[in-house]
């Protein structure tokens, strides 16, 4: 059975443990050495060395009696910053806070605490499991970096259950978005701002001229655009001679994004031609969009165990890329679910007890899932 103190425990300590970015070091050892009490054979690659960080992304597995193909359940071992010295304490509604200074670090700690947890449990009472794998990832927030170069041919599992996402427990993400970023830069032409401006060529009003031809902000149902970066000029006695600016597009619909990204670029090539300036435009893509059928295994089986708990399961679509996409390049056939945490990238984040228990619940009963034909 879930034990709710253990639970929270668990929490606090891998909470106590700093885990910025490609800084995963003591959190993939205290996740080793847990997982090896719970009998994992645990891996690790060399993804931190390829990114400059301290660890790589842990692999474990775990032989079941249950028959069935083996489940991957997944989190990752990052936090976004500031999340060094985390101080967490408990509310009196039962919420798990910050002091305020710090992200809470709730992304993702519940989703690795909870999948600690029903672990735990199943190993305690020896209860009979399915063929079990666990990919534990680094460098998540820094733009999915360690699912990246996971190799992939490790994995038997077809189906990945990745504890990463915000809302009510029950819901869980079954189609991301594909996000193409891009950097442009305009080149003009340098001239003394007050001797000879009409020798310049004027490249952060070119960038403002494109900017505004660029519809932002939500385009459709199923994509954005944003322009989020801006950097030019030397001096205000200087007519600027280059200007910089950098923006994203997602959709759920990767054609679609593809689409919009030539349009941009249309723009911006005419507006440089019109005023005799140059660009430079480099794209590059940060997740590719991935939609699971409402009919897959994947999607029942979790439905199944939300009802056993009496959690009414609630499938729903993200704008927001996980380590879930780069699984689905690999023929991996997962959802994300939501597991308590709440305002995620701020200090204001939270996570309620209730709620890490329910998908600490929905998690056990997964790992313990009986295939249905
Ligand atoms: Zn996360």
């Amino acid at each position: 059975m879930i034990n709710k103190i253990r639970l929270i425990e668990e929490f606090l300590r891998l909470s106590a443990i700093d885990a910025h970015s490609f800084q995963e070091r003591k959190k993939a050892d205290y996740i080793i050495e847990r997982l090896n009490e719970l009998c994992f054979k645990v891996e690790e690659d060399q993804a931190g060395s390829i990114y400059g960080g301290n660890a790589g992304n842990l692999y474990a597995y775990k032989k079941g009696e249950i028959e069935g193909p083996p489940i991957l359940f997944s989190a990752h071992l990052d936090t976004v910053a500031p999340g060094e010295g985390i101080k967490v304490m408990q509310t009196q509604e039962g919420m798990l806070v910050s002091d305020g200074t710090t992200i809470l670090g709730a992304d993702d700690n519940s989703g690795l605490s909870a999948i600690l947890e029903a672990l735990q449990s199943i190993h305690e009472s020896q209860e009979k499991h399915r063929d079990l794998e666990l990919l534990f990832t680094i460098g998540e927030e820094a733009y999915l970096k360690g699912s990246q170069v996971f190799d992939y041919s490790n994995i038997r599992a077809k189906q990945a259950y990745v504890l990463d996402l915000s809302g009510k427990v029950g819901t869980a993400a079954i189609a991301a978005p594909s996000v193409l970023s891009f950097t442009v830069s305009v080149t003009g032409k340098a001239s003394h701002a007050g001797f000879a401006p009409e020798e310049g060529i004027h490249a952060i009003e070119i960038v403002a001229d494109i900017i505004s031809k660029i519809q932002q902000g939500r385009l459709d149902e199923e994509t954005t655009l944003n322009i989020g970066f801006i950097e030019g000029g030397t001096g205000t006695n200087i007519v600027p001679a280059s200007c910089v600016f950098k923006g994203e597009v997602r959709s759920l619909n990767h054609e679609k994004a593809e689409k919009l990204l030539e349009q941009v670029e249309k723009k911006i090539k005419t507006e440089t031609q019109r005023k005799g300036a140059s660009y430079k435009m480099e794209t590059s893509v940060g997740c590719k969009a991935y939609r699971v059928d409402e009919k897959s295994e994947v999607i029942q089986s979790f439905e199944r165990a939300c009802r056993k708990v009496e959690i009414s399961p609630n499938m729903m679509t993200t704008l927001g890329g996980s380590d879930n996409n780069n699984f689905a390049q690999h023929g991996i056939e997962g959802i994300v679910l939501a597991c308590a945490m709440e305002q995620v990238h701020s200090c204001q984040e939270y996570a309620e007890i209730a709620e890490l228990e329910k998908i600490t619940q929905i998690t056990y009963e997964l790992m313990k899932s009986v295939t249905v034909k």
